[in-house]
């Protein structure tokens, strides 16, 4: 039986020498913020059964639990720099622990993101990581920050996650090719560090938040922060490649109201687009321009004409408590 201490040397603790002055095995790991720079601090959570099916992928879920932090990061505009995990597990199952680590490994390396401590304990199933990152005094980008006039961006495509989802829960039929192809989506999202690095770095963004709930949830939190209402184009909304080919009214409501797309929501002053532009190439994530914010509250969904659609009528509020 493999004991807690063994189990953290032999998972979790690295050869290798990182950035931290002091990283696993003390009570307490050390940091050395670089000077001037702001902390940018977040924690998640993930519980089988709640934000995961009970027999996951080992390795796609170390990836998702890291995955969900940097989106944190990414949506303040923030550098990744370390984090902890606490890991309560059921038992040590080596194989489990072999591809959950080197899942969570992969992201982490690819974001020069280092495993700095945790906790590990016996129990059901659960994963919570505190994320730590740097970003410049005034240039995080605030859930308080959009401003009337605003550009709507959206980066990467949406949707996608919320069909797998679907197709596993059999709302409607979905054929086996579609479901594996969105499937991805749902386990393994791609946080959008570069892009938030560089559109805080520019200074070209004023608010951002990530879409984990769903497009209309998550923005109407930008929206209540910054006391201001916002205008959608629910036919500029970008699908992802499966729910592209999916019939319309489905389309719109998945990519409105879908969760778990781990895209970025951004606001920006037009006279800022060819900025967003820039620093969308240079990080290598596509955006999109899906409306604007207004001064007066609430949020509009109007279709291609600029009808205006009922959010109800359409299904959204049904699908967003899920
Ligand atoms: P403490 O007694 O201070 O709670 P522990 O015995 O829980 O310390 O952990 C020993 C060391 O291993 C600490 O440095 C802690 O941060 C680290 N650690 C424990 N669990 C994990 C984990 N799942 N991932 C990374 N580091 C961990
Ligand atoms: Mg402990």
């Amino acid at each position: 039986m493999l004991s807690e201490f063994d189990l953290i040397k032999q998972y979790f603790q690295r050869q290798q020498a990182g950035r931290a002055v002091l990283g696993i095995g003390d009570d307490c790991a050390l940091l050395a913020p670089s000077p001037g720079m702001q902390l940018a601090i977040s924690c998640d959570m993930l519980v089988e059964g709640r934000h995961f099916f009970a027999g996951a992928d080992a390795r796609m879920l170390g990836h998702k639990s890291l995955a969900v932090n940097l989106s944190d990061l990414a949506a303040m505009g923030a550098t990744p720099r370390a984090f902890t995990l606490a890991l309560s597990l059921p038992s040590a199952d080596r194989s489990w622990l072999e591809g959950f680590s080197a899942g969570l490994f992969a992201l982490a390396d690819a974001h020069q993101c280092e495993l700095v401590g945790g906790d590990t304990t016996k129990g059901p199933l659960n994963i919570c990581i505190t994320i730590f990152g740097e970003v410049a005094p005034g240039r995080a980008l605030r859930r308080d920050a959009a401003k009337a006039g605003d550009d709507i961006w959206i980066s990467g495509t949406l949707g996608d996650a919320r069909l797998a989802l679907a197709g596993y829960r059999g709302e409607f039929a979905l054929d086996a090719g579609s479901l594996a192809a969105a499937a991805p989506r749902m386990h393994a999202p791609t946080p959008r560090v570069a892009l938030g690095m560089a559109l805080s770095g520019q200074g070209a963004a004023h608010a951002a938040i990530d879409i984990s709930d769903g497009l209309v949830g998550d923005l109407g939190h930008i929206l209540a922060a910054s006391q201001v209402g916002a205008t959608l184009d629910a036919d500029a909304l970008p699908a992802g490649p499966v729910l592209a080919r999916q019939q319309q009214d489905l389309k719109r409501r998945f990519c409105a109201a879908g969760g778990d797309d781990y895209e970025l929501c951004f606001t920006a002053p037009a006279s800022r687009r060819e900025a967003v532009i820039a620093a969308a190439a240079r990080a290598g994530t596509p955006v999109t321009r899906v409306g604007a914010i207004d001064a007066e509250p609430g949020l509009r969904l109007v279709d291609a004409s600029g009808s205006t659609l009922d959010l109800s009528l359409a299904g959204f509020d049904h699908f967003s408590g899920d």
